[in-house]
């Protein structure tokens, strides 16, 4: 249907469809092998699924509070208390949302006004430039280093404005996986104590760690805890990402704010899936699979290095996350999304859907980061996986430097 008349601008004229959907189509178009979106093609545990069943049956069919489900966020209150001491109020200090994306963008609109900045680390999750934008900020992007993605202290430090409102890190890294100490968080403690810049710490894949690494995000330095939020998200956690249930930490002043926004966006989400969650990860399963689930995803990322070792493509392990960066220099030196569309287009039997790597920097590539690194989402079937290994290596062999 063609609109009647002159359309007045919208908000964000710039931005089209995300990357993801990109190469999702573009993957169906040609019938080339997804591993480009971050979704696990397997299914959530089946207790899971009978326990979000249950929850549909016994009634739990309405709205749920504002705040979320209530043993779902005792659950979350217990859980961040054990992994990192740290204790936030059921009551007041946790928010359950339609997904992390939607308490990002609560944040974000209750917080950000015309002319404030906001620091963005790169490669950065692409949702939080035009959520910034639609609130009326600008974003300052930082670039991690080029080498291990990890946060440069003191690259933040200089980009730090009289205007920055806020800071938002994303731990473990969507794409690279990279993770940070406890030193980094002193460091960056030290860095904003004197300021009053609130930090937003995007942890969605923060259980997900690889080779004994332990979970560190924000809630295990109090100090930074009590400026900041925490995002997480059940949908990367319990292999269910088109559920949309999400979580978020904070201080009560701070919680206070961002669900003045959640009330009158989201409100309440997916109540049958929030109970179902809650009585799912009491249950022996649902410990267990909390429990296993970094060894899980760890014998993914270690199946798809082991199968494209002694080939020309090179990496250094994600060190969380079910992602892995490959980076095909030494053997293709055409731009990344140059490769990822062609190497789609091989088709149904030789064909792969895989990311750039370059959108996830909103202002192009900083001086030292390669053009030539592309993600793969090892959140995979070890039949998908071994499929998509096949095709990496028929890749690097058949193209001639
Ligand atoms: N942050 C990051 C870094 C992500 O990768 C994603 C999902 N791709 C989200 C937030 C959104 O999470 P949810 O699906 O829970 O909204």
């Amino acid at each position: 249907m063609r609109h009647s008349g002159a359309l007045s601008p919208s908000k964000l004229p710039s931005i089209g469809t995300t990357i993801f959907t990109e190469m999702s189509a573009l993957a169906q178009a040609h019938g080339a092998l997804n591993m480009s979106q971050g979704f696990p093609d397997f299914d959530p545990p089946h207790a899971l699924r009978q326990a979000v069943t249950d929850a549909m049956n016994a009634g739990q069919n309405q709205y749920a509070p504002m705040a979320g489900n209530i043993a779902l966020r005792e659950w979350i209150a217990q859980d961040v208390m054990t992994r990192t001491g740290c204790a936030y109020d059921v009551q007041n200090e946790i928010t359950v949302g339609a997904g992390a994306s939607s308490l990002l963008f609560a944040t974000f609109q209750a917080f950000v006004k015309p002319g404030d900045e906001v620091i963005v680390l790169a490669p950065a999750y692409d949702l939080y430039q035009p959520a910034v934008e639609l609130a009326g900020g600008t974003i300052r992007v930082v670039p991690l280093d080029p080498l291990s993605y990890h946060m440069d202290i003191s690259a933040i430090s200089d980009a730090l404005r009289p205007e920055t409102r806020m800071l938002v890190v994303n731990v473990p890294n969507n794409p690279t996986g990279s993770v940070w100490s406890m030193e980094d968080l002193e460091a960056l403690h030290q860095l904003l104590k004197d300021t009053d810049i609130l930090i937003v710490s995007d942890e969605v894949y923060g259980p997900l760690q690889h080779d004994g690494r332990q979970a560190i995000g924000l809630s295990h330095h109090l100090g930074l805890a009590s400026r900041g939020l925490v995002a997480a998200s059940f949908g990367k956690l319990l292999h269910a990402t088109g559920w949309k249930i999400g979580y978020l930490l904070g201080p009560e002043a701070i919680m206070k704010e961002v669900r003045k926004v959640h009330q009158y966006d989201v409100f309440s989400t997916g109540a049958p899936f929030q109970a179902g969650i809650a009585s799912y990860l009491q249950q022996p399963a649902g410990r267990d699979h909390m429990a296993t689930l970094a060894e899980f995803y760890q014998a993914k990322r270690n199946r798809l290095l082991k199968g494209l070792e002694g080939s020309r493509w090179s990496w250094q392990p994600a060190e969380a996350g079910y992602f892995q960066v490959l980076d095909y220099s030494a053997f293709d030196q055409r731009d990344d999304r140059t490769v990822t569309r062609t190497w789609c287009e091989l088709g149904v039997d030789h064909g792969i859907a895989l990311i750039p790597l370059s959108p996830f920097y909103p202002t192009g590539l900083p001086a030292g980061h390669s053009s030539q690194r592309v993600r793969v989402c090892f959140a995979k079937n070890d039949a998908t996986l071994d499929e998509g290994i096949e095709r990496l290596l028929r890749i690097s062999e058949t193209i001639l430097t």
